[in-house]
């Protein structure tokens, strides 16, 4: 993965880059699944420096706050987190808890002044079912 790739979104959030920031963004992105936070400890602290599991977990809360990781909530099972930096929805198997990436596509608004809110974010969108794995073989058309 291109460091300076890496680097330039970190000025661009205004998040200092740490050696351990560094770890978990070059990691999320050459993954190409959805991994938890446990796993993405596993993997950091792999690489020098080693970061501690709060350290982790802290400099992921804080790339989810600077828009360069998403989370992926799921209830019930381990938050997954993602780094990439296509815009994508999410489909999520019920059985086996396989996070797949879908295309992008607009989610229609609803109009803002009903609501008395303002909706500064798109809409992002998550699919529950079974994955290609899980569903029965034989679909009924
Ligand atoms: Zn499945
Ligand atoms: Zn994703």
């Amino acid at each position: 993965m291109d460091a300076e790739v890496i680097k330039r979104s970190f000025d661009d959030s205004g998040l200092r880059c740490t050696p351990q920031r560094y770890a978990v963004m070059a990691f999320l992105m050459e993954c190409n699944g959805h991994p938890t936070a446990a796993e993405i400890f596993k993997a950091v602290n792999r690489v020098d420096p080693p970061s501690s599991r709060a350290t982790t977990y802290n400099n992921l809360r804080d790339l989810v706050l600077a828009g360069l990781v998403r989370e992926v909530a799921v209830e019930g099972r381990a938050a997954r987190f993602d780094a990439k930096g296509v815009r994508h929805h999410h489909f999520i198997c019920d059985r086996c808890g396989n996070v797949e990436d879908l295309a992008w596509y607009d989610v229609p608004r609803p109009a803002s002044r009903t609501l008395g809110k303002r909706i500064l974010r798109e809409c992002e969108l998550i699919f529950r079912g079974l994955c290609t794995k899980c569903a029965p073989r034989r679909a009924s058309r």
